[in-house]
C-alpha cells in the first residue's frame, strides 16, 4: 500500500525542496541529502509505487522503459555514463529501505569498489 506521508511525495509535490537534475512526465531526479560519493542522485517515479517490484507490478510497459531512460539520461547528464556508475534500489527492511517511494540511487563520480561499500 502506497502512503503519501513520505518525503519524496512531498518532493515530487514541491512542498520540500530538492536540488532537480532532470525531470520529465514519468521521473523526478535530484541530488541525495547525504551522498555516499562524489555523484549520488536519486531517480523517484512521478507514478505512486513503493518499490522496484510495486513499480514492476503496477506501471505500464511504457512507463518502465521511459523510467529506465530517464535514469540512463541522467548518468549522461551527470558526466558518469562512460566512467561508471552503480545503480541501487533498496527495496524493503533486509535493504534498509527509508522512504517508500519507488527510486533508483545513481552513484558514481569515484572508484566505488566491489558491490557494496
Ligand atoms: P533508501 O534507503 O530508501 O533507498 O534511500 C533513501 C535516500 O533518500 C537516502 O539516501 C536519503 O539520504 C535520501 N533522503 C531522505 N530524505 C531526503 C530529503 O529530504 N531530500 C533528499 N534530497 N534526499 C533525502
Amino acid at each position: 500500500m502506497y502512503n503519501k506521508d513520505n518525503v519524496f511525495y512531498k518532493i515530487l509535490r514541491g512542498e520540500i525542496p530538492s536540488k532537480r537534475v532532470y525531470e520529465d512526465d514519468v521521473a523526478v531526479a535530484f541530488y541525495d541529502i547525504e551522498p555516499c560519493c562524489r555523484i549520488h542522485v536519486l531517480v523517484i517515479s512521478r507514478g505512486l509505487y513503493t518499490n522496484f517490484a510495486d513499480f514492476v507490478a503496477q506501471a505500464p510497459g511504457h512507463e518502465i522503459k521511459s523510467f529506465f531512460t530517464a535514469v540512463a539520461h541522467v548518468a549522461d547528464i551527470l558526466g558518469v555514463k562512460d566512467s561508471g556508475h552503480r545503480l541501487l534500489m533498496n527495496s524493503g527492511p533486509d535493504a534498509g529501505q527509508e522512504v517508500e517511494h519507488f527510486h533508483v540511487h545513481i552513484l558514481g563520480g569515484e572508484p566505488l569498489g566491489k558491490k557494496l561499500k
